[in-house]
């Protein structure tokens, strides 16, 4: 059978992509090497997926893309942030907005989102073939794909390819970056891929013990040590930040996770955390008198307060050097000025950072200027279109990954010609 299209990966980029050209009426052929579709999807946000950044402002959605914007635009012209809440919604899968426009499917589960895209496939008659590894395309001597072959030696064919294999991270799911491998090989520029955002390892053991206390809209800033080598490159970001077992994860540090990777460049990087960015010095010493007075007859350890979560006071105040056992009667207001000081700056030591198999994406993938973003076709092969964690775009959590791949997998499945004889 010669298909309209082969896509090549079924993840959340390859199934749009497949969805719309099978709706638009192309005989679509997926083929994904795992056993089932769409593993990656499935563990985003927490279990949770979030589904979108729901900024419906182009300008101030690509503001956070900033080196990729220039190419987005024409595709966010197609399709943006609101057009995939209205799929979404059009298909029964409401969702909810949680602090910085993360948009999350009401169920807060990624298996709503996998049912979409899945239900969208069987009404248009995608032929979906899982366990089928793909090893590479079959190309003639005109800059023309004619095929793809799969690991068992069989050669498929059709008229129009979406490439959609993902990057590098978590490969356990099956995105191993075969399709850089192969754009290399046909002569595409793919920039090195690295991982990107990924949780930070620290050297101190006091705050691995914190492990499962998250922090609310609490702000850190990387420096590296000696503070002048680096010339002045020094980010500071404010978010959602929690603690493991081997340091910090979530938003937050993930965020912040590619500054430090350059920072770790000129030496020991140090994140310092302003635990309180919301109160001044003078405010929160007045509001650590206020505790210690109502609660004077309690020892430090046992102290409680809406300010912080109480293991992060006793944390904290061990690092000012107050012993906890004692009553907060016995503070002194040198070791109480400390601990504000701590509030404000709590110095965090990088061991260093989770590899490829914890990072969110891969920064790197096709060079953006091989791809014509009105179609995602590329500028080299006519008949390939280019669409998801495959191509070079770096950009923060919240949401903006996902839209990416809603947007480069519609544009692409949207943009395949075709064939005469298909239905309409
Ligand atoms: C832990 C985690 C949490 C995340 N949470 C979020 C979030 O909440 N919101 C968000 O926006 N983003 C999130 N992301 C990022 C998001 O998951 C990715 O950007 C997205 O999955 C990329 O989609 P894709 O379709 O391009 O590639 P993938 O999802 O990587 O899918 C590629 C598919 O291609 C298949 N494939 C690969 N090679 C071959 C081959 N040779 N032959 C056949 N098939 C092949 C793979 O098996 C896979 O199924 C998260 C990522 C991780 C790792």
């Amino acid at each position: 059978m010669h298909w309209d299209v082969i896509v090549i990966g079924g993840g959340p980029a390859g199934m749009m992509a497949a969805g719309r050209a099978a709706a638009r009426g192309a005989r679509v052929l997926l083929l994904e090497k795992n056993e089932s579709l769409g593993k990656k999807l499935l563990i985003t946000g927490g279990g949770r997926c979030n589904v979108t950044n729901n900024q419906p402002d182009n300008k101030l959605f690509l503001k956070k893309l900033p080196e990729s914007s220039k190419y987005l635009f024409t595709s966010f012209a197609q399709w943006n942030a609101s057009s995939s809440l209205t799929f979404f919604h059009e298909r029964d899968m409401d969702t909810k907005t949680e602090n910085e426009l993360r948009e999350f499917p009401v169920s807060d589960s990624a298996q709503s989102v996998w049912d979409v895209l899945v239900e969208e496939m069987k009404k248009y008659n995608v032929a979906v073939q899982t366990s089928s590894p793909i090893t590479g395309f079959k190309l003639d001597t005109e800059k023309h794909i004619t095929g793809v072959q799969l690991k068992n030696g069989d050669i498929l064919a059709a008229s129009s390819y979406i490439l959609a294999t993902g990057g590098k991270s978590h490969p356990e799911t099956g995105s191993t970056g075969d399709g850089f491998a192969w754009l290399s090989e046909i002569g595409h520029n793919v920039i090195n891929t690295a991982p990107s955002l990924v949780p930070i390892a620290l050297s101190d053991n006091w705050a691995k013990k914190l492990q499962g206390v998250s922090l609310q809209d609490v702000k850190m800033s990387a420096t590296s040590q000696p503070f002048d080598t680096a010339q002045g490159k020094h980010e500071t970001r404010t978010g959602k930040l929690l603690f493991t077992h081997f340091g910090i994860s979530g938003p937050l540090a993930l965020n912040i996770s590619n500054a430090v990777r350059e920072l770790l460049q000129y030496g020991e990087v140090t994140l310092v955390l302003d635990l309180l960015p919301a109160m001044n010095h003078k405010e929160i010493d007045i509001a650590l008198q206020k505790i210690y007075l109502e609660q004077a007859k309690k020892r430090v350890k046992n102290i409680s307060s809406d300010l912080l979560p109480a293991s992060v006071l006793r944390a904290a105040s061990k690092l000012a050097g107050i012993d906890i056992e004692t009553n907060c009667t016995n503070v002194s207001k040198e070791q109480r000025k400390a601990l504000v000081q701590l509030f404000k700056a709590l110095p965090l030591h990088v061991s260093h950072l989770l590899g490829v198999n914890k990072a969110i994406i891969t920064s790197g993938g096709v060079a953006l200027d091989e791809v014509n973003f009105k179609t995602m076709q590329s500028k080299l092969f006519p008949n390939l279109y280019i669409v998801g964690d495959v191509l070079n775009i770096n950009r923060p959590s919240g949401g903006y990954s996902l839209q990416l791949c809603w947007t480069t997998g519609f544009i692409a499945g949207n943009s395949v010609p075709l064939s005469l004889s298909s239905p309409t």
